[in-house]
C-alpha cells in the first residue's frame, strides 16, 4: 500500500490535503474546484470523469488527472489506467465501508 499522509495545501496553507509521496505539491479541492470546471468534450473522457464529486474531494490524483487533461486535452493511457484504478479501488472501499456499517440492511437487500 502507498504512504499516504497529510500535508498543508500550498496555495491557501489552510486546508490539509491526504498525500503519497509522489506529490509534493498538494492543493486542496477548493483551491482547484475552479481549475476541474472546464468542459470535457470527448465522450470516453466524459465517461472516466463520470464519478461521485466525493472522490475528487477525497483524492489530490484524481483532481489533478482532470486537471492535465483540461489543461493539455489528452491524457496518456498510463494516466487513465492508474485513474481507473484509484476510482476502482476507492469504489471498493466505500463497499466494505457500507458492509461494516450496515451490515443488516444490505443482507435484506441481497435476499430480494
Ligand atoms: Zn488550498
Amino acid at each position: 500500500m502507498a504512504f499516504k499522509y497529510k500535508q498543508k495545501c500550498v496555495r491557501c496553507r489552510k486546508n490539509y490535503v491526504t498525500v503519497t509521496w509522489k506529490n509534493r505539491f498538494p492543493i486542496c479541492y477548493g483551491c482547484q474546484q475552479k481549475e476541474m470546471q472546464g468542459e470535457v468534450k470527448d465522450p470516453k473522457m466524459q465517461k472516466l470523469f463520470n464519478i461521485p464529486e466525493e472522490f475528487f474531494k477525497g483524492n489530490a490524483f484524481l483532481r489533478s488527472i482532470k486537471i492535465n487533461y483540461l489543461k493539455y486535452d489528452t491524457l496518456t493511457d498510463k494516466q487513465i489506467e492508474t485513474f481507473k484504478k484509484a476510482v476502482a479501488k476507492m469504489k471498493k472501499d466505500l463497499r466494505e465501508k457500507a458492509k461494516g456499517n450496515g451490515k443488516k440492511e444490505i443482507e435484506i437487500k441481497e435476499e430480494n
